[in-house]
């Protein structure tokens, strides 16, 4: 079998660059392993779309906060320790320089703004992403946390509002008194994260994507000016290969002598039954790291990022912190029912930024990764630079930053 691309990986990253693709008359075929699209990180993700969280992971308080938190198995970051990992952390802690942290953020703010308006678009044409704009809220407990993010508040690029306690109630009643107060993003949004890759997936295929699931990638092999990719159900030859494997990417594409040092970042849901008290506005807890999403049918809370390698399994009492932090500001009693527990693995490079790009080398490669905690929000300016990038167009957002060639292998065993 042939195809012009074929896109690796059925998560919001992958759905996105086939749909601008095949919206160009591209002949693409996606293949996911999963049984369906979103078998990973992209189904249980908090669904923010907000330009105005985007330090990325590598800064100079994620390495403050990492050493305190690093091995305490209910802190919001925590390290696994593992040999495969020190590489990692050693770039990690290179790249966190208040310097490269600003620039890192400047990077992906002008990324997520771009994708928020796509993200509109999409909803703006009909595909039931569950968007919606009501605004992010910022909220924070302590005097100390409130009285630094009042400072920066007007430092984010985006319109914000700064709010006292009690303006902080009025405008979502769900806080409770004891929070200090709060900074709300009018402009903001947030969708449904499986609704979006089902839509995104259903209108791929509508624009003339094959979208195939339940087909594992087992290799890539160059042929004949392309790559054979080797699947449970046979090869595919393609003229183009779009990695967005997510966390798994790195394993796919080393054996083409691509070097891409990335870390599955786990993240954890409680999906809880709505009460009729819950927030209507999406609520980041920024010192606890906890998100309160309002979704359809549920509430849902997420936080941590926990650096151990592929592993997905479930940590009770992470959740259980979870469950305790968001408790401290929303009325969620011990009788809520808990509706799901998740886990998912953020892909993660070193310095947070994302890689998209054509490895040096390796010419029918091009890579769709990294997004670490914003793959969602950036999922269909991805698409749109993935798409621009295989026809030769000029990038409507400059790739230098997020080049796969920025990294170099420590030891000499890959080609380059
Ligand atoms: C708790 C949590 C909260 C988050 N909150 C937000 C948020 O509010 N806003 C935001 O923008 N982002 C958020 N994120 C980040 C976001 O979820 C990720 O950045 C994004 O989902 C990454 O998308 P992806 O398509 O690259 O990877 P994935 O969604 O992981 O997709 C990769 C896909 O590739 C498939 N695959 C892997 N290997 C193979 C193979 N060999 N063959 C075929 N298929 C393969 C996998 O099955 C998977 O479906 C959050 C993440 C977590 C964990």
């Amino acid at each position: 079998m042939k195809s012009e691309v074929v896109v690796v990986g059925g998560g919001a990253i992958g759905v996105c660059c086939a749909l601008e693709l095949a919206r160009r008359g591209t002949e693409v075929t996606l293949l996911e392993r999963g049984e369906e699209l979103a078998s990973g990180a992209s189904s249980g993700n908090a669904g923010l779309l907000c330009p105005s969280h985007s330090a990325p992971i590598a800064n100079p308080a994620s390495v403050r906060n990492g050493l305190r938190w690093m091995l305490k198995p209910d802190s919001p970051f925590y390290l696994r320790p593992r040999p495969g990992v020190a590489s990692w952390l050693a770039r990690f802690v290179k790249a966190s320089t208040p310097a490269r942290a600003a620039e890192g953020t400047r990077i992906i703010r002008e990324l997520s703004v771009a994708g928020l308006e796509l993200h509109a678009q999409l909803a703006g044409e009909g595909l039931s992403t569950g968007f919606e704009r009501r605004g992010i809220l910022n909220v924070y407990e302590t005097e100390a946390g409130f009285a630094l993010a009042r400072a920066h508040a007007d430092t984010l690029g985006v319109p914000a509002e700064v709010l006292g306690r009690g303006e902080t109630r009025e405008l979502e009643p769900a806080v409770g008194e004891r929070v200090a107060g709060g900074v709300y993003f009018p402009d903001e949004a947030h969708c449904d994260p499986l609704a979006f890759v089902y839509a995104v997936g259903r209108a791929a295929r509508e624009a003339g994507a094959t979208i195939e699931t339940a087909v594992a990638v087992s290799g890539l092999r160059r042929s004949n000016g392309g790559l054979a990719v080797d699947t449970s159900r046979g090869t595919i030859h393609a003229g183009t290969v779009v990695l967005a494997a997510g966390a798994w990417t790195s394993q796919l594409a080393a054996p083409l002598g691509v070097f891409l040092p990335q870390e599955g970042g786990k993240g954890y849901h409680l999906d809880l039954e709505p009460a009729p008290g819950d927030p209507k506005i999406p609520i980041s807890l920024d010192e606890a790291h906890v998100i309160a999403t309002p979704l359809p049918g549920r509430l849902r809370l997420s936080g941590t990022l926990e650096l151990a390698g592929l592993d997905t399994s479930i940590s009770r009492t992470r959740v259980e912190a979870i469950r305790r932090a968001a408790a401290r500001v929303l009325a969620i009693d011990g009788e809520r029912v808990e509706l799901e527990a998740w886990a998912g693995l953020r892909p993660c490079t070193p310095d947070g930024l994302p890689v998209i790009g054509r490895p040096y080398g390796v010419e029918p490669l091009v890579l769709a990764t990294g997004h670490a905690r914003k793959g969602l929000s950036l999922s269909p300016i991805t698409g749109r630079l993935v798409a621009e990038l295989l026809a030769g167009e000029p990038p409507s957002l400059d790739l230098a930053p997020l080049s796969p060639d920025r990294f170099r292998p420590l030891l000499p065993s890959f080609r380059r």
